[in-house]
């Protein structure tokens, strides 16, 4: 996080400040989404909501949560997991090698840190897959630290609240916006504030159709009633699809297949639907950037394939699983 020399809100009172805290705070206390790793102060359960939250919608990790809270109830039962048995329990949350990271920050905080899950934020986001706002989640929400958050949603809510925006996609750059937000911090209700802000963005002050007749902060934003929606980016675009699509296709396909293996032409064919030079070789390139990722191991007959990249026999001699 960068350090801004300026002040985030110049013209804002320590009464405006006090009715806009207290405004977001009553408004949460009735609206406040009833999120189950909200019940707990165990930081595990905080890091591993957050952890699910980085790439996914929270409807889909209300549903995915409860059942790795019991797969993997503790950091050392994620810790002691094998990767395959960790990717098997991602399956439906998307962007495979968070998991990875998950597990490797399990295990990082097994070996160094005793098995207690770092308060520090700089030891945090020396963890795999920690960022700076991971970082300050745990710290806040498994710890009640009293830290900043700035996540997409709050990012929205505090550049509108403190410029004139035009536009429902303009934002403020991140660096800005966490400094915004150490500076609105309450002394006290830091925890409801941060969560209270996250909600008001995930249900009031919305990307692309805020409702700000219904939003608790009307009265002190500049932008209330104003945004108007981005224009439209050109539709004649045709977009390829992204590699990570195919590698996500890879893995879902490997978590259903008997003993979780398959061949490399069948996987040709079930991303291209043709087998043919070019197929072969944007397949080989796919699975070579999975087995650096370390989520799949690959054979010849018995013999170990080191190298994907490097493969040139025929792609039915090339046998693919996923890690062990
Ligand atoms: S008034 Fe509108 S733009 Fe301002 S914070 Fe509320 S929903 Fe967002």
């Amino acid at each position: 996080m960068r350090a801004h020399a300026s002040p985030s809100f110049p013209r804002l009172s320590d009464t405006r400040r006090r009715y806009i805290h207290r405004a977001l705070l009553r408004w949460y206390a009735q609206h406040g989404r009833d999120l189950p790793w909200r019940n707990s102060d165990d930081p595990y359960f905080v890091l591993i909501s957050e952890y699910m939250l980085q790439q996914t919608q929270v409807a889909r990790v209300l549903k995915h949560f409860p059942l790795w809270i019991k797969r993997f109830p503790t950091t050392a039962a994620l810790a002691r997991a094998s990767r395959r048995a960790v990717l098997l329990a991602w399956s439906g949350l998307g962007y495979n090698r968070r998991a990875l990271s998950l597990h490797a920050a399990a295990k990082e905080i097994m070996e160094r840190h005793n098995g207690r899950i770092p308060s520090d934020i700089e030891a945090l986001k020396a963890l795999p897959g920690f960022g700076p706002y991971t970082a300050h989640a745990v710290t806040c929400f498994g710890y009640r630290h009293r830290v900043p958050i700035v996540d997409v949603n709050i990012r929205r809510v505090l550049s509108r609240l403190s410029r004139n925006m035009r536009e429902t996609d303009a934002m403020l750059p991140e660096a800005e916006v966490w400094t915004l937000a150490a500076s609105l911090l309450p002394p006290r209700a830091f925890y409801n504030w941060n969560q209270g802000l996250m909600d008001l963005g995930a249900t009031i002050c919305t990307a692309r159709q805020p409702d700000c007749e219904h939003c608790p902060l009307s009265t002190e934003c500049p932008s209330a009633g104003r945004l108007q929606s981005a224009p439209a980016r050109s539709a004649s675009v045709i977009r390829e699809t992204p590699r990570r699509i195919y590698r996500g296709r890879v893995i879902e396909h490997l978590r259903h297949r008997p003993r979780h293996c398959d061949r490399a032409d069948r996987l040709c064919i079930l991303l291209f639907s043709s087998s043919d030079a070019v197929e072969q070789s944007r397949v080989l390139d796919i699975l070579a950037t999975l087995q650096n990722d370390g989520m799949i191991r690959a054979t010849a007959g018995r013999r170990p394939v080191e190298d994907i990249g490097t493969f040139t026999d025929s792609l039915d001699m090339l046998h693919i699983c996923l890690t062990d």
